[in-house]
């Protein structure tokens, strides 16, 4: 069931959550963008703000975009079915990034263990390369299923 808000925002439903999508910002890997910076990027793409539900910067630390009950803007056709977490950088993550991007999909797993974690490249509504590396297999080598 997905629910409309009186303004016709639609809410998560916990038990629709069916995919954990990984994200990368494409912004240059020598940048140090924050949740904030891609708060005002997607605002000035004309969207409601941060498209993803977490942020990992270079240093590893993780940071909120929107809430878990609150539909994302980062996949085509499957943002009423995912929730998304984005690596800043391009195409070199920090061993701290990857760190803190398993422990997150470990909790998420713990919260939605139907969920199927897939790269933005995997999910067939995109051309792009996002995140530019092979989730499933990194998921592999870290057991992480
Ligand atoms: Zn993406």
């Amino acid at each position: 069931m997905i629910l409309i808000t009186e303004n016709n925002r639609i809410m998560l439903n916990k038990k629709n959550i069916q995919f954990l999508i990984v994200h990368c910002s494409d912004t240059p890997n020598s940048e140090n963008l924050n949740a904030s910076d891609l708060h005002q990027m997607h605002l000035n793409f004309g969207w409601n703000g941060i498209g993803y539900h977490k942020v990992i910067l270079r240093n590893g630390e993780i940071q909120n975009g929107r809430p878990e009950y609150w539909i994302g803007a980062h996949v085509k056709g499957k943002n009423t079915i995912s929730l998304g977490v984005c690596l800043i950088g391009r195409d070199e993550f920090t061993t701290s990034q990857f760190d803190s991007l398993e422990n997150i999909l470990r909790w998420w797993k713990t919260k939605y263990p139907l969920a199927e974690i897939e790269g933005h490249n995997n999910t067939k509504s995109t051309n792009k390369t996002c995140p530019n590396f092979d989730v499933k297999a990194w998921c592999e080598h870290r057991n992480i299923f």
